[in-house]
């Protein structure tokens, strides 16, 4: 387990790194940690320190640390050429092509390589105000799509969209969050019937929108899904009206959630999105992102459009040797069983914790949302003391939620085994206390 001593080195770090690097670049912990290596499902520290990582798999490393496959790939295709993807044929990258193709549900389909998930909604962005001649989009209350001009755009937690201004013109609708806002405390049927409705009447008054972006379970916005079924009724209502469905799958995708191998197919009866963006764990760690299309959308564009880095042989490799195994150990499977148990486990010490509102997930992408007992208030002050304590405890985990910071996020590599399950769970039991 971690000690947690203030080692001189970490705390040189962060000086260095706060003289040197934007305020606005947010660090977990009072005092950050730096990383030295990892192995499997654990990450070392600087100063020596272990720790049980519940979150560096949905942040990068989807399967595990220094997992021997990927590494080999990445340093065989290193030590062949590092090439640009642009200009010349590149093997790695048709094959990744080919084979995420086959995997998304999407016929005819195409793939673009981008370096980040934040590029990779930007060029969806790019692509359906293009084919659909209108830079209006429909985007969900709460949601987070990247850092760039377009994606904070659509991005609807403000902790997360540092400006107003916008190249795009968007209209936020009700769906992720369900106990707060004038929607607040129905049932699943008359949340959605109300979205819906909501949402028709929306269209009735608006330019044509070029599409709706939206995550399956958002992400930074706390692990909060709407009721299956909502984005099903939604999409009928936007294919009557030709708009596009952008499914962000940067966190839901490659069988996090466990009974799915993408998050749309947990919402929809409609059948693949128009368009998949993926990135974050799909490299386990080296970064790719991309977008899925059929080619009537892919290929709308009029001139060119290169990325010199997206699509490096390098990062191809990776994701190439990420994904054959991912698939060969049927992590998908591991997702959901580990997952289960463990999110049983974690409804067990949430009964009996005041602090705790609700434990949600799918697979291994779980939340656990604090409140203020009592007055039933967002909890960011618990949020951050659970952090620290866990951390102490030697466990790493995430936080989000909306525009308080509510929630604790849980997103191991999934790899993740039942003995880990369960030294993680007893972990946070006891820093739960703190909440
Ligand atoms: N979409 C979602 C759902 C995300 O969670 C993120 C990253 N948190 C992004 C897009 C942006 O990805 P990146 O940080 O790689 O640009």
């Amino acid at each position: 387990g971690a000690t947690g001593g203030a080692g001189a080195a970490g705390a040189g770090l962060h000086s260095r790194h706060r003289a040197v690097l934007p305020d606005w670049l947010a660090l977990y912990y009072d005092r950050p940690i730096e990383i030295t290596h990892g192995e499997g499902r654990h990450v070392w520290d600087a100063e020596g320190n272990r720790y049980l990582d519940f979150f560096g798999g949905i942040l990068t490393t989807m399967t595990a640390h220094a997992l021997p496959e990927v590494t080999k790939a990445v340093s065989e295709q290193a030590a062949r050429v590092i090439h640009s993807s642009t200009l010349y044929l590149n093997r790695p990258m048709v094959e990744l092509a080919e084979r995420i193709a086959a995997l998304s549900g999407i016929p005819d389909a195409r793939v673009f390589f981008t370096t980040s998930g934040t590029e990779a909604n930007d060029t969806a962005l790019l692509l359906a105000t293009a084919y659909r001649g209108s830079n209006q989009i429909l985007a969900m209350r709460n949601s987070y799509h990247g850092r760039s001009f377009s994606t904070v755009s659509v991005t609807g937690n403000r902790g997360w969209s540092p400006t107003g201004l916008s190249p795009l013109q968007t209209l936020y609708v009700h769906g992720g969050v369900r106990h707060r806002g004038p929607y607040a405390g129905l049932t699943d049927e008359r949340f959605t019937e109300a979205c819906v409705a909501d949402l028709e009447d929306l269209l009735g008054h608006v330019r044509p929108p070029a599409a709706l972006i939206a995550e399956p379970v958002q992400g930074v916005g706390g692990f909060t899904a709407p009721p299956d079924g909502l984005y099903a009724a939604f999409r009928e209502v936007l294919a009557r009206h030709g708009v596009l469905w952008i499914s962000d799958e940067v966190q839901t995708g490659w069988g996090r959630t466990g009974d799915h191998f993408w998050g749309w197919q947990a919402h929809d009866r409609n059948g693949p999105p128009d368009l998949l963006t993926f990135a974050k764990g799909i490299g386990n760690g080296m970064s790719i992102g991309g977008v899925v299309a059929r080619a009537e959308v892919m290929n709308c564009l009029d001139a060119n459009s290169i990325s010199t880095f997206g699509g490096s042989p390098v990062t191809m490799a990776a994701g190439l040797a990420n994904l054959s195994y991912l698939l060969e150990h049927d992590l998908q499977g591991n997702a959901r069983r580990v997952g289960g148990l463990l999110i049983e486990r974690l409804r067990a010490i949430g009964a009996g914790t005041a602090a705790v509102r609700e434990v949600r997930g799918r697979g291994l992408m779980i939340g656990i949302e604090l409140v203020r007992p009592g007055s039933g208030e967002a909890a960011p002050e618990a949020v951050s003391a659970v952090l620290e304590a866990a951390r102490e405890g030697g466990l790493l985990l995430g936080k989000g939620g909306g525009h308080n910071t509510s929630v604790l996020r849980i997103a191991p590599p999934l790899s993740l085994t039942v003995a880990e399950a369960e030294e993680g769970a007893s972990i946070l039991e006891r820093a739960l206390r703190c909440a």
